[in-house]
């Protein structure tokens, strides 16, 4: 089987509403791309990647020069045609890589009949239980509804998800305002849900000495871990020899390198992984077995993800044996997916694992053309700006905050 073609779609899909972060903001939307990569029998594999825009669409023409021919069986050997280490100082095609992976390990599925979690080992769960992912929103601007900014509002709106969706923890994405106040909040949320678990997420927003006072503060909750409290491996090793609370990263340990440095000389104790981040499903799997070898935990990172992404994490989930804690997704802020059937749903906090081979998703074309022209319309927007705090930007560790009365 032969590669024939590879085409991308960017679209970009609202949010219920703008979801705050230490760096800006997501505006409202999420701007992802599509990919669909088709062979000589026909068969479609698909994939997506988060970001980019117009340029991801020519990044994902370029690499057909690369594709056109390839067996997507042959995944390895992918891997070394367009990803090569030392090649990659002048291009990291990682991202790309990644969802060319998805797409091929869909084509395998398809083929041979059998879902991708079936192809990686076999699953160990049929479904995937997510955390709820809590962040300090804006209104929606048109509807003027689902502002979290208040410590009430954020109460209201983590007892609201969890009767909705049934998540037993819950994860605050926190660094938008003063630490002082996210301790606040993050202690109201343990008190609202004593029976749950949770993970406060600043991403890397405070200093060493803000990380201990912070994981000081929380250390009577039923706390998962900390997750990337501070910037760099140096910075989350020395806040780890200061707390008891584990650490979490998505930010430092992101490829082999960084995790045979964690490994030697240790500074997280749980990575999280990501489809995207390490270039495929498979990636994830052999970087799980390196934590399984040497007792580090794992769970899934979520980038931002529509149903095509979404499935590379249940996939994942269903096979890693070392799992033990919930995954992330933005999932449930989304309006709207471009897969058949709708976005997929949440039962008692978890997802199903996909049935049907492949990834066992497919495209609502539909759906596809009208975010996708959306997108045209809207265009992209700048991840690491505030929409309503102009000329700002964050210092690293930050202390502009946000003010929670405004
Ligand atoms: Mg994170």
């Amino acid at each position: 089987m032969r590669i024939v073609d590879l085409r991308a779609t960017t679209v970009t899909v609202p949010l219920e509403a703008p979801l705050r972060h230490s760096n800006g903001e997501h505006w409202g939307r999420f701007v992802r791309t599509i990919v669909e990569v088709e062979t000589d029998e026909g068969i479609v594999g698909l994939g997506e990647m988060g970001g980019g825009g117009e340029s991801a669409e020519l990044a994902f023409a370029g690499l057909k020069q690369y594709l056109i021919g390839h067996n997507p069986f042959e995944l390895e050997a992918l891997r070394f045609k367009i990803c090569n280490p030392t090649a990659s100082l002048y291009n990291n095609r990682t991202q790309l890589l990644a969802a060319v992976e998805f797409a091929c390990l869909d084509i395998i599925g398809k083929k041979l009949g059998v879902s991708v979690s079936d192809l990686l080992g076999g699953r160990l769960r049929d479904e995937i239980r997510f955390a709820s992912y809590l962040f300090f929103r804006y209104p929606n601007q048109e509807t003027g509804k689902g502002e979290v900014r208040s410590i009430d509002q954020l109460v209201e709106h983590a007892l609201d998800l969890k009767a909705k969706y049934g998540f037993r923890t819950h994860k605050l994405k926190a660094g938008v305002f003063s630490p002082d106040y996210e301790i606040e909040a993050y202690r109201a949320l343990a008190a609202a849900c004593p029976e749950d678990s949770f993970r406060i997420d600043p991403n890397a927003a405070w200093s060493v000495e803000q990380s201990v006072r912070v994981a000081k503060a929380i250390e009577g909750i039923n706390n998962d871990y900390l997750e990337d409290p501070t910037w760099g491996l140096n910075g989350m090793r020395r806040v780890r020899e200061n707390t008891n609370i584990p650490l979490a990263t998505n930010t430092v340990v992101v490829n082999f390198e960084q995790l045979s440095a964690n490994v030697l000389n240790p500074a997280v104790d749980v990575i999280l992984l990501d489809t995207t981040f390490w270039g495929g499903i498979r990636p994830c799997l052999k970087a799980a077995a390196v934590c399984e070898t040497f007792q580090h935990g794992v769970a899934v990172h979520s980038s931002g993800e529509l149903g095509v992404q979404l499935a590379t994490m249940l996939h994942l989930g269903a096979v890693l044996p070392n799992m033990s804690f919930a995954i992330d997704a933005h999932y449930h802020h989304l309006a709207d997916d471009v897969i058949v059937g709708g976005k997929m749903q949440y039962q008692d906090g978890k997802i199903k694992v996909p049935q049907g081979p492949g990834l066992g998703v497919s495209l609502d074309y539909d759906k596809l053309k009208q975010y996708s022209e959306l997108y045209k319309q809207l265009g992209g927007y700048p991840y690491d700006r505030d929409s309503r705090r102009p000329g700002w930007y964050p210092l690293l560790p930050n202390d502009r905050w946000a003010d929670p009365s405004q």
